[in-house]
């Protein structure tokens, strides 16, 4: 028999509804591009975002229809995110930082009709709109410089919006938003995010036991919102109330850092690089930001190094390793040490931490090689697959990358992983950056987050070269912290303590930056094309 239970469709509609009954008195901040602060309230979002959506449904904008932003983490675009899907339009948040013609082939695949840009952001768009179609352009006046002709003020357009304007119904299945995974190979290529999807995502992010946001919580996405919804943390703070200080475009340590004092920010979040230069500021001088006493600060993207997390709980902010994918709302896993993992040694207690966690609920995980599906050993390793109701059953219109979803429908990460007993995934290497050594895996991971663990390393990456004899051979490239020079010899030894002689690097390139991609995480794949053509020797 059917429960009785009403059929309310999941959207996001409710969410921002509620929000701006209940907590119209908390306060929305964006740093600005002249660094000053703006302030809005719920009630002020919500009365805009339902101007927003009615101007847009006045300008014609269908059901289904795509609305492209790019845009700093700010206030509006927060508006975005919620008036253009509860709209029923697609919000689809570009990632500028990509090359110009992967914006423009992203732009035209997704098929976006209206764009709004920062004015700040304008650089960006001028080189791109000669290969783009956006019938309409909002430029959101940040610093006030002046809006080019053609294009229209996003101020004046929302003021066009009727305040008492009533979202539509809509239907959890219908698409909310859209990302493009940055596509290190091959064409980008398209997730569509559903409404229902989102929401579930939502309450996953707000359960204590993952990132546990609250109504009393001051949240700072740092992550930008244009990758992977943010990691769904601006949709939880409108779901649970929380206030939001947004860095805008001032991504540096100096700015955060004053950004959650003067917010008194208690949960930031953003991918380790971003980290790393917090951290430094932080040991440079600690005692120069009054932070919140409960600062935590959720880190994924890539991997969060026990050195890390070492060195933030020296400075009282707990760092919460969090991994997942643009395919996947974003989140999958998050470390948080189970019951019982507090009576273990202060050294086992930051390994589990340093792994990229367990499977939040819904999530569901196996390990393929090739022998089948592997034990949960913490050996065994394997192809992370996962399934659930956040994760993407095919990609936006493309035949591409079709072959990662298998033929029980779960999705290949491209993720080489170990999980334990416990059920810890600890990630080894992505497939494509695997070094293969005598017919043995290393784990390119492991040995990077080892690096980062020593005094004289600001970064590392560690790439597979080819070698004659053994196939592929490790290679760690530095970037020395500042004032250090550690040697290649006592990289080696210190090294030499954790691993097996055969894990360990032959060379050391010592360099003044590793290259980023457009997320943020270490580009590999130019380190390769720089360093794997050269002779190592034997
Ligand atoms: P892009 O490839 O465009 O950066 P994603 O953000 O979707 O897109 O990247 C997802 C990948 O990032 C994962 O498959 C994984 O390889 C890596 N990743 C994400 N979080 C972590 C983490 N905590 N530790 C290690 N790797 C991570």
């Amino acid at each position: 028999m059917d429960g009785t239970m009403m059929d309310f469709p999941l959207t996001l509609t409710p969410m921002l509804e509620r929000a701006g009954k209940l907590f119209p008195d908390v306060e929305i901040v964006t740093r600005l591009p002249d660094k000053s602060l703006h302030r809005h309230t719920f009630a002020e979002f919500h009365q805009r975002t339902r101007r927003l959506a009615a101007a847009l449904e006045g300008a014609g904008l269908k059901r289904g229809e795509r609305v492209a932003t790019i845009m700093w983490n700010g206030y509006a675009h927060l508006e975005a995110y919620f008036a253009v899907p509860c709209s029923g339009g697609v919000l689809h948040t570009l990632n500028f930082r990509l090359h110009e013609n992967d914006i423009a082939f992203i732009a035209n695949h997704a098929e976006d009709r209206f764009l709004i840009v920062d004015d700040v952001l304008l650089p960006i768009f001028e080189r791109i709109k000669d290969k783009v179609k956006f019938e309409r352009v909002f430029v959101v006046p940040l610093s006030g410089a002046p809006i080019p002709e053609g294009l229209e003020n996003y101020e004046d357009f929302l003021a066009t919006g009727r305040a008492d304007y009533a979202f539509p119904e809509l239907k959890e299945n219908e698409a909310s938003g859209m990302c493009y995974t940055s596509g290190t190979t091959g064409r980008p290529k398209g997730v569509a995010y559903s409404h229902r999807a989102m929401v579930l995502h939502t309450f996953c992010v707000g359960l204590a036991d993952t990132v546990g946001l609250t109504q009393r919580d001051v949240l700072m996405p740092v992550v930008p919102m244009f990758h992977a919804n943010a990691w769904g943390l601006a949709h939880a703070a409108m779901m649970m109330g929380s206030k939001l200080a947004f860095p805008g475009p001032h991504m540096d340590a100096e700015n955060i850092l004053g950004l959650c004092e003067s917010e008194q920010v208690t949960l930031a979040a953003g991918v380790p690089t971003i980290w790393i230069g917090i951290l430094q500021a932080l040991e440079a001088d600690s005692g120069r930001w009054k932070l919140h006493p409960d600062l935590r600060s959720v880190v994924g993207g890539s991997a969060l190094p026990e050195g890390m997390i070492r060195g933030f709980d020296r400075h009282g902010i707990t760092t919460i390793h969090a991994w997942g994918m643009t395919e996947m709302t974003p989140i999958g896993t998050i470390s948080r040490l189970k019951r019982g993992m507090e009576a273990l040694s202060e050294d086992e207690r930051y390994q589990a931490r340093a792994k990229q966690g367990l499977a939040v609920p819904f999530v569901e995980m196996r390990v393929i090689n090739d022998e089948g599906e592997a034990p949960w050993d913490g050996e065994s390793m394997g192809e992370l697959q996962v399934r659930g109701p956040w994760i993407a059953s095919s990609y936006y219109n493309s035949e591409e990358g079709s072959d990662k979803w298998s033929a029980d429908g779960w999705f290949g990460t491209g993720d080489v992983v170990t999980i334990d007993k416990e059920g810890y995934v600890k990630i080894t290497d992505r497939t494509k950056d695997l070094i293969k050594s005598g017919g043995e895996w290393i784990s390119s991971v492991d040995l990077e987050n080892a690096l980062m663990g020593h005094a004289g390393v600001r970064e590392a990456a560690v790439i597979a070269v080819p070698h004659e004899k053994w196939t592929e051979r490790p290679l760690a490239v530095v970037v020395a912290a500042e004032g250090a020079a550690p040697s290649a010899a006592e990289l080696k030894e210190y090294l030499s303590q954790s691993f097996a002689k055969w894990w360990l690097p032959d060379n050391y390139e010592f360099v003044d930056e590793i290259p980023r991609t457009s997320t943020g995480k270490f580009l590999k794949t130019a380190l390769r094309e720089k360093f794997a053509t050269r002779d190592w020797g034997a």
